[in-house]
């Protein structure tokens, strides 16, 4: 019989969140796979675990994939874990579990912490439906690329954010969210330093300026989706700018009300206001 592969969350900050069927399975496999050992070696210990552990980070995982499931197929039961919350969620262990499942293996999940659902928990913003982005480029160019995708979602939408690019990525917000659109910025969940910020893009950017805790340790950042006038008056906006590369402000805004189904006469005045940025 071959083994069970045990995917396996572990806390994202405070131990106590780790769960007795977690202790259970990582003290009765026989291998855990661990992106740090030295770091899961200290969870371990703290609970009292003595499972050998081997490493599984991102440049050896396709690697260690095929030893992995070498080993399942021999009737052993691995768990896998990374430094924090849940497996693969921006984290290693995709092709492993990927290939687990190709060779026909059990694959057993122990549900846990997920910064990404503790930050959504406590945002106050919609969770009927949401969208998790992961971690933005670090490049400003792709970063600003991937938000401007997103500035019609219509949908909540999480990300995972260093603590030293969260200033220039709350002012690309700004400049293409809007400034107005609400954020929860969820620091150092279930650690001593524990911080919700709740605000607009605008209003988190500046706090930026000031507070310089905000931009220390881990963060996730909560963005609240686009609203449908907000959509519809961005739709506006850009159909009112390629008109007016080729028409005067009155026949572009008669136009884009038409395309729109916006006010002629509130287009007429977006108008103008574009014309005199140009
Ligand atoms: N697999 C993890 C999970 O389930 O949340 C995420 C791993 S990812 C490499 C690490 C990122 O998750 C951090 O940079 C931060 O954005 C977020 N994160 C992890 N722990 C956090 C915490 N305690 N508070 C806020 N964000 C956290």
């Amino acid at each position: 019989m071959p083994g069970t592969l045990f995917v396996v969350a572990t806390p994202i900050g405070n131990l106590s969140d780790i769960s007795a069927r977690a202790r259970e399975v990582l003290a009765s496999v026989a291998v855990v796979a661990a992106e740090d050992t030295r770091h899961t070696g200290n969870l371990l210990k703290t609970s009292g675990i003595a499972t050998p552990l081997l490493s599984l980070h991102e440049h050896n995982e396709a690697q260690r994939a095929t030893q992995l499931i070498a080993r399942l197929q021999a009737g052993e039961s691995i768990a896998l874990v990374s430094d924090a919350g849940t497996p693969l969620i921006s984290d290693p262990g995709f092709d492993v579990v990927r290939t687990a499942i190709a060779y026909g293996i059990r694959v057993v999940p122990i549900p846990g912490a997920c910064a990404a659902i503790a930050a959504l928990s406590v945002a106050g913003l919609p969770t009927d439906r949401f969208a998790f982005e992961g971690f933005l480029s670090a490049k400003a160019k792709q970063r600003r690329e991937v938000l401007a995708n997103l500035s019609h979602e219509r949908r909540t939408t999480i990300f995972y954010e260093a603590p030293h690019r969260l200033r220039a990525t709350l002012q690309d917000m700004v400049a293409i969210l809007g400034a107005q659109r609400r954020l929860v910025i969820a620091r150092e969940l279930t650690k001593q330093f524990e911080t919700l910020y709740y605000g607009t893009a605008q209003e988190l950017a500046s706090r930026t300026e000031q507070d310089a805790d905000m931009c220390r340790g881990e963060i996730v950042i909560v963005v609240a989706g686009a609203e449908q006038e907000a959509t519809a008056s961005l739709d506006a906006d850009h159909v009112l700018r390629v008109l007016l590369a080729e028409l005067p402000p009155a026949q572009a805004a008669k136009l884009a009300a038409r395309l729109t189904s916006s006010k002629r006469d509130e287009l007429y005045r977006r108008a103008l206001e574009l014309s005199a940025e140009r």
